[in-house]
């Protein structure tokens, strides 16, 4: 937000900080705010509500039957889970062999466009 080149300040970080996690909360289908209902406002299915590192939120679809091979997802859709439930966005990251990962319902809500 009104930061050109590198950052020289801790303010000026902290500002770019903030903007890249915005930009990607709305990428990623995260949303700010107080913790949600574990319904979706759209659809009304459960979702997995999970927090992130930048402090927003995202529902993820419950886990399914079967765990769902990570490179059969595009890249920027690919959610992991840290030991103490935080989501985390593996962006165009390269899975590893076998690597399992979650989707947002954003992704696959009955009532929203497909992207
Ligand atoms: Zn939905």
């Amino acid at each position: 937000m009104g930061v050109s080149g590198t950052p020289r300040t801790t303010e000026e970080w902290t500002d770019l900080q903030h903007s890249t996690d915005r930009e990607q909360g709305l990428r990623d289908g995260a949303f700010p705010g107080p913790e949600p209902a574990p319904d979706c406002p759209d659809c009304g299915l459960t979702v997995d509500i999970r927090p992130t590192h930048y402090r927003w939120w995202v529902g993820l679809e419950p886990d399914g039957p079967a765990p769902l091979l990570a490179h059969t997802v595009p890249p920027g859709q690919r959610w992991h889970l840290d030991r103490d439930g935080t989501a985390w966005n593996a962006q165009d990251h390269e899975p590893g062999p076998g690597e399992c990962c979650r989707i947002s319902h954003h992704l696959v809500c009955p009532r929203r466009d497909r992207p």
